[in-house]
């Protein structure tokens, strides 16, 4: 049996480079959950769904085939860069407040860590509610300015040209909305280990972490 290691932290917080890098490490396969909401969203936007219409999505989610791996595959269409364009993140947090939404993908998320018996699975509630037992729980933090600086250096590798301004903004509204919903907010596990990567390089904070195993 593997370990399961959950890593959760705001948007920018630098999971998805330290989750990868860890089940690198350690030889573990690694779940980007963030993806399978921007996938849900995704489709939700192509049907022209009313974002607060929580059974349709839920309907949508329920009925996808997804392929969450290097790429990101719906429907066997492969999405991995139109799930991060601005209007998937502009809607991503509206359509995972839905409880039902949260529900199939929790379940799916679950029934990934049993088929592959551990791994590292990062998102917002991975500790708190999906693997409440996981081995090791990192809450990954950094403060907010640090934060839009690594989300704008990944947008500028992509077509899309954001003002510093408006990613800062888009990131704070992202994660008021992720915190203060009644469904599963972000929030730190009482037993997580809090890392600050604000000054960190992304080895530090690997190294970090892998001494918490
Ligand atoms: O991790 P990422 O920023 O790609 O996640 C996109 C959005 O998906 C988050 O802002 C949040 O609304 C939602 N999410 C969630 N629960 C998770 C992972 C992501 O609600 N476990």
């Amino acid at each position: 049996m593997n370990p399961l290691i959950a890593i959760d932290g705001p948007a920018g917080s630098g999971k998805s480079t330290i989750a990868r890098a860890v089940a690198t490490r350690l030889g573990l396969s690694h779940l980007d959950t963030g993806a399978m909401y921007r996938a849900v969203t995704l489709l939700v936007l192509e049907a022209a769904l009313a974002l607060d219409d929580g059974e349709g999505a839920a309907r949508l989610a329920r009925e996808m085939d997804l392929e969450c791996n290097e790429r990101v595959v719906v429907n066997g269409r492969d999405v991995t860069a139109e799930i991060r364009t601005p209007a998937v993140d502009g809607a991503v947090s509206r359509v995972a407040a839905h409880p039902a939404v949260r529900r199939e993908l929790v379940a799916r998320q679950r029934e990934w860590g049993r088929v592959h018996g551990g791994g590292v699975v990062e998102g917002r509630d991975i500790g708190t509610v999906v693997f409440p037992g996981a081995d090791l729980k990192v809450y990954l933090t950094a403060d907010p300015l640090e934060r839009a600086r690594r989300r704008e250096a990944q947008l500028s590798v992509g077509d899309e040209q954001l003002s510093s301004q408006a990613v800062a903004a888009e990131l704070s509204r992202r994660d008021s909305l992720d915190s203060s919903r009644a469904a599963s907010p972000l929030l730190v596990a009482e037993d997580a280990v809090v890392v600050d990567s604000t000054h960190l390089s992304v080895d530090d904070v690997v190294e970090e972490v892998l001494s918490h195993l």
